[in-house]
């Protein structure tokens, strides 16, 4: 193996002598089965090309954003026309107050916007606002959901953070960690034992209602009422990390699927049509607490970007369009639909679960319902079978612990390609 990836070995040696681990985020890197990672030369439509010249089709949609597959016309000719105009003022544009109509437009539950320029800093900007709003410190937080790497969220996180076993991280204070109390994932008691316990001293619950970061696992029925009700009745908010889900399993995200109204909602992601952003929303006078007019301090050079708002808007307004969403459904149930099939003919031991147009393959033969289902997935399995999908021209998010993602642009023979190869891999590891 690797013979054909000469360039990107080379690229990769090169990296890790001045980056850490060779890679500028740690989900990019491919310990976890054990390879070097792919250097990227380009992207176009569903496919993925890389320095070698290999093609891929792609499962990570640089984790999400690319709803619309690589270079979409629309968005690289607002890019190309902002351009032109300059890259950032650190002063308002008239796109900023457009992009934010639309995400009030869509998300009920939203009256204002701020833009940032991550996933991070939305929830980190969420948490300190919970607090300041409701003048309390402790955030429950649920065992395998990632929001960044703010400290106080880096507690029994999931994505990357999983994937290398890392529980919680040397440089975030002992004190700073004792204000997250961690539950598990579809479990209504311990959210009940805790309130039970500290229900005057918790600010809100953050969650990711579907998960994409310990793999895909939606909520029970009745978890995400649960949820609302016993934040309601505590004085505590809710708060929806929608950074992922947020424009993708519907145009109203999880809020929408679910019929619930959080109190705040982070967004990242999609509304940056693959430039870095971020953003925080919800009820006026919740966000009327942010600065300037409200106490809590919040602010950013390039936030509101002019390029990313442009890329974000011209995202968002395809996605307008809510047969986008069907079409997405179709797709995403085609590739179910096959990869059961394989599973089931092949007698092989995975779970498949999808939400949308987000799925993971889990390999383990039982249903998975939280963090610790996850752990016990046969890691070894998934390494082989990544490693053996790469081969087939399929290139999926490197750890059990992710959401693989589909694109508006695979196309119905791209589907039949990767279920086909799906059952070649899964025929092989069988006789192995
Ligand atoms: N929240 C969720 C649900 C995410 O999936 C991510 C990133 N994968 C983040 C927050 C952090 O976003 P970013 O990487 O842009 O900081």
């Amino acid at each position: 193996m690797g013979d054909q990836r000469k360039k990107s070995a080379k690229a990769f040696k090169k990296a890790e002598k001045v980056i850490p681990g060779g890679v500028n985020s740690p989900a990019r890197a491919f310990s976890a089965v054990e390879m070097d990672p792919i250097f990227i030369e380009k992207g176009e439509g569903a496919y993925l090309y890389d320095i070698d010249g290999n093609q891929y089709l792609d499962y990570v949609n640089s984790w999400g954003p690319m709803i619309l597959g690589y270079n979409p016309p629309q968005v690289i000719k607002k890019l190309k026309e902002q351009l032109k105009k300059g890259t950032s003022f650190g002063a308002p544009t008239e796109i900023e107050t457009e992009i934010a109509e639309l995400i009030v437009d869509f998300y009920p539950a939203v009256d204002k916007v701020r833009m940032v320029n991550s996933g991070t800093e939305a929830t980190m900007s969420a948490i300190r606002l919970a607090r300041g709003y409701t003048g309390r410190d402790k955030i429950i937080k649920l065992e395998g959901c990632y929001h960044g790497h703010g400290d106080s969220l880096l507690v029994d996180a999931g994505s990357g953070a999983a994937t290398l076993g890392i529980k919680g991280s040397p440089g975030v204070t002992e004190n700073t960690a004792k204000e997250t109390i961690v539950v598990p994932y579809n479990n209504q008691q311990a959210v009940e034992k805790v309130f039970t316990e500290y229900g005057s001293e918790i600010a809100g619950i953050i969650l990711e209602p579907v998960t994409g970061n310990m793999g895909v696992i939606g909520p029970e029925p009745g978890y995400i009422d649960f949820l609302r009700k016993i934040t309601r009745k505590n004085g505590a908010l809710l708060i929806f990390d929608e950074v992922m889900t947020g424009f993708r399993l519907a145009r109203g995200g999880a809020q929408e699927l679910y019929k619930i109204e959080p109190d705040l909602s982070t967004f990242g992601k999609i509304i940056g049509g693959g430039m870095p952003v971020g953003a925080y929303a919800g009820r006026r006078e919740i966000m009327d607490y942010v600065a300037p007019v409200g106490p809590v301090y919040q602010a950013g050079t390039l936030s509101g970007n002019p390029m990313a708002m442009q890329a974000g808007l011209a995202t968002l307004k395809e996605l307008k369009n809510k047969k986008i969403y069907t079409q997405l459904e179709a797709k995403a149930e085609k590739l179910e639909k096959g990869f059961k099939k394989n599973i089931e003919e092949l007698e092989f031991p995975a779970y498949f679960n999808r939400v949308g147009s987000m799925f993971t393959l889990f390999f383990t033969a039982k249903k998975v319902k939280n963090y610790q289902d996850v752990k016990s997935c046969d890691q070894k399995l998934f390494a082989a079978y990544f490693r053996n999908m790469i081969e087939a021209g399929i290139y999926l998010p490197p750890s059990q612990f992710e959401a693989n993602f589909i694109s508006l642009a695979l196309s119905e023979e791209n589907l039949d390609q990767t279920i086909a190869a799906n059952y070649q891999v899964l025929k092989k590891l069988k006789a192995e």
